[in-house]
């Protein structure tokens, strides 16, 4: 196993709020009320335990720190103020960067997502998963979505997605269903990316 004494310093330096985590004292509140606690392996107190024994390998592969939903949960009840929340995702954007992907379909899902806001500047329930569905190509596209037909009929019945929304306009012709100044919103988007890599180098 990987024992890098240096990995602790690197999380400090370069993952978002990573050196937030100095000050937790284990308390273990935070892997005792997160909802996802029955998926995760470790939850985040023992993450940070990792990361300060060195374990780098362990904790960049980690899928728990991409099982993260932002629910605040964690971070409202630490008894230290640590921000849980943007430390997992902080770690999880570091994986991604350094070329590892802790959980390849939470990585296929947040480049949909994150495509959808860049091109349209919305956030729309049909382009998403549409997005995320093809990027395997469009029979296992076909079949992913197939999977997910549940999801969507829920969706439906709880009024939350309607049937016009499986074929949104800017999928077929693009242009169409974009905000006003989506440009200007790119090149935002484009420097924050440029500052992030830096800092990530
Ligand atoms: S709740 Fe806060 S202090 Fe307690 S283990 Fe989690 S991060 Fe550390
Ligand atoms: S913010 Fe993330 S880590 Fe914290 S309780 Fe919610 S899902 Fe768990």
């Amino acid at each position: 196993m990987d024992y890098n004494q240096t990995f602790a310093k690197e999380v400090y330096e370069k993952v978002d709020s990573g050196d937030e985590i100095k000050v937790c004292m284990q308390c273990g509140v935070c892997g005792a009320t997160c909802p996802l606690r029955g998926e995760m392996k470790y939850g985040p107190r023992q993450i940070w335990s990792l990361i300060r024994a060195g374990r780098r390998d362990e904790v960049l592969n980690n899928p728990d720190i991409m099982l993260c939903t932002s629910c605040y949960t964690c971070q409202v009840r630490c008894p230290r103020g640590v921000p849980i929340m943007e430390v997992m995702h902080g770690l999880a954007h570091y994986a991604l960067a350094q070329g590892i992907v802790p959980r390849a379909e939470t990585a296929k899902f947040g480049k949909a997502f994150w495509e959808g806001i860049y091109d349209t500047g919305r956030v729309d329930e049909a382009v998403v998963p549409i997005k995320y569905c093809l990027q395997d190509g469009l029979v296992a596209g076909l079949k992913k979505s197939l999977g997910m037909m549940d999801i969507g009929l829920a969706l439906m019945k709880a009024k939350r997605m309607k049937p016009k929304m499986f074929i949104p306009p800017n999928i077929f012709i693009p242009g169409v269903h974009k905000i006003k100044g989506v440009k200007q919103l790119q090149r935002m988007l484009d420097k924050a990316a440029a500052i992030d890599a830096a800092k990530e180098a």
